[in-house]
């Protein structure tokens, strides 16, 4: 688990002046990567500072990084950043501290560099942005247990809680090639559903909804038939970002009995580009959950008193609405959930620790979703088939509008932020994206 050290300091300030406003996302004691491109720049890492981004290829070059930082500076100019992933935590932190280094007020290079800023920042607004990585598998977890019990109730009133879901994080393998960058349109999906009269059709969806959740990018991997312990997990988190698990619940519920989410889930999952590490977010780890006290004991490779002390992450998430109507009065997005990562019944590292208890590897670059992220009360309900349990009770939104899902033109947009006392807030970025109509048939 990474340690605090000075670029958590709180007193630290960059020259990079957005970066020192106290609600921005990207302060130094963030310094998330990511890939954009840019007019004149081809795909490559970055790093996102205040409302910048740090060209790190331009900063090799410059010669601004000591001997300790290169291999892992090397590797995060790439336009996929899976060989940083790869790389022992040790030598990105070696990185970040550099990074941390470069960007400080008060460092002692700041005349020199800043001379270069022309060269070595790049305005955000100027760039686009790529997937990180290639993800060479993507698997969505089921975690919450307010999620679970809500959506029990609504689709199978009989069991509220599937019998396993206090023993192992349960989770299905999910589709890669749909997962995408915030701000690409989704197509509102066709699929086979049966309608309220019996009768199967194959239409639009229009049961779209989305669900709010934290995605975990795997760092380095492990050997197939290798097991990761739950103690050696966290070494193997590189860092997270927003995932909006896209979700068409008429075509899910048809399909999915009795193996699962199919095409319901694989039109389409975005992320949001920027990957705060592990190490940025070392503050912002607090105790996992509570257990009832009559919940079963995990088994023993579920069980380890460091992850129980300190492997929950303390994150406030969020999601809006800007429907078209809205976006045509020049209103702002409405909010519509405020959760909290830290309401997860399993950990990250359990997660991990299951994934691979049966001997499957996971790679660097992997994609882990939490699962919706709801927590017990309403305004934490993560996804509109908890808001308006099951479509059937209407979401009320500011101008007067109601929605039982989302509809064509609605923009769904998720914000994160880190907070502790003593420590420099961290968030995010935006992972948003807006419903285009579906293709003609
Ligand atoms: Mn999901």
């Amino acid at each position: 688990m990474a340690d605090l050290n000075e670029t958590h300091d709180p007193t630290r300030r960059s020259w990079v002046e957005a970066a020192n406003a106290p609600d921005c996302d990207f302060p130094i004691q963030n310094l998330p990567f990511g890939v954009f491109q840019s007019p004149g720049r081809a795909p490559r890492g970055g790093v996102a500072i205040g409302d910048m981004i740090f060209d790190l290829k331009v900063a090799l070059d410059a010669g601004l990084f000591s001997q300790s930082a290169q291999a892992a500076a090397r590797a995060a100019c790439a336009p996929t950043l899976n060989a940083l992933m790869a790389l022992p935590p040790r030598q990105v932190s070696a990185l970040r501290r550099d990074l941390s280094e470069v960007l400080r007020s008060d460092g002692p290079d700041r005349r020199r560099i800043e001379k270069m800023a022309g060269d070595l920042l790049v305005p955000m607004q100027q760039a686009s942005y790529r997937c990180p990585a290639v993800i060479g598998d993507f698997t969505d977890f089921f975690t919450s247990v307010d999620h679970v019990t809500r959506v029990g109730r609504i689709v199978r009133p009989d069991s509220a809680l599937p019998p396993a879901f206090k023993h192992l994080p349960m989770a299905y393998n999910g589709r890669t090639s749909s997962v995408v960058i915030s701000d690409t349109p989704v197509i509102r999906p066709r699929g086979q559903k049966m309608r309220g009269n019996g009768d199967v059709e194959f239409a639009p969806t229009r049961a779209l909804d989305y669900e709010l959740e934290a995605g975990i990018y795997i760092g380095a991997g492990n050997a197939l038939g290798t097991p990761i312990p739950l103690r050696a997990a966290p070494e193997h988190i590189f860092g997270l970002c927003l995932l909006n698990d896209w979700s068409a619940r008429d075509i899910q519920r048809w399909e999915s009995v009795p193996l699962g989410p199919f095409l319901g889930k694989s039109f389409c999952t975005t992320i949001s580009p920027w990957i705060v590490t592990s190490e940025a977010l070392a503050p912002f780890r607090v105790p996992a959950a509570a257990r009832a006290k009559d919940d079963p004991l995990p088994q023993n490779y579920l069980q380890d008193a460091a992850d129980r002390a300190e492997g929950a992450f303390d994150i406030d998430l969020s999601a809006t609405i800007l429907t078209a109507a809205m976006r045509s009065k020049g209103q702002a997005p409405a909010r519509i959930t405020l959760t909290n990562l830290n309401t997860l019944y399993w950990t990250a590292a359990q997660m991990i620790a299951h994934h691979t208890c049966n001997g499957c590897n996971l790679q660097p670059g992997d994609l882990l979703g939490t699962g919706t992220t709801s927590g017990p009360t309403d305004e934490s309900r993560a996804c509109m088939l908890e808001l308006t349990a099951g479509g059937k009770q209407p979401l009320k939104l500011p101008d007067g509008e109601t929605r039982a899902w989302l509809e064509d033109g609605d923009e769904i947009a998720f914000h994160g932020r880190a907070h502790r006392d003593g420590f420099v807030p961290i968030g995010f970025g935006a992972c948003r994206a807006r419903i285009a109509p579906a293709l003609s048939a």
